[in-house]
């Protein structure tokens, strides 16, 4: 397992999230970004809105994407 925190991913707190791959993790701040917003967190809600544009706009969000998953390859295991 590996852990990257909210900020690490572009967010603004140390929300560690723990996957095996870059996609579980991925997954993991994508439901923390939404959740922190939904409780009215407005530090969270520009990096939701962020979030959610990548998923919309898949060319620049294929960037974002692939330094995700070398961050990810990058560390070192828990
Ligand atoms: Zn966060």
């Amino acid at each position: 397992m590996k852990t990257m925190t909210c900020k690490q991913m572009g967010g603004p707190c140390d929300h560690p999230n723990t996957g095996k791959t870059a996609d579980e993790v991925i997954k993991s701040q994508d439901k923390h970004l939404k959740d922190a917003a939904a409780s009215g967190d407005e530090s969270h809600e520009s990096a939701a809105k962020a979030m959610k544009g990548r998923w919309k706009n898949p060319i620049s969000g294929m960037g974002w994407y692939r330094q995700m998953k070398r961050d990810f390859a990058a560390l070192p295991e828990d």
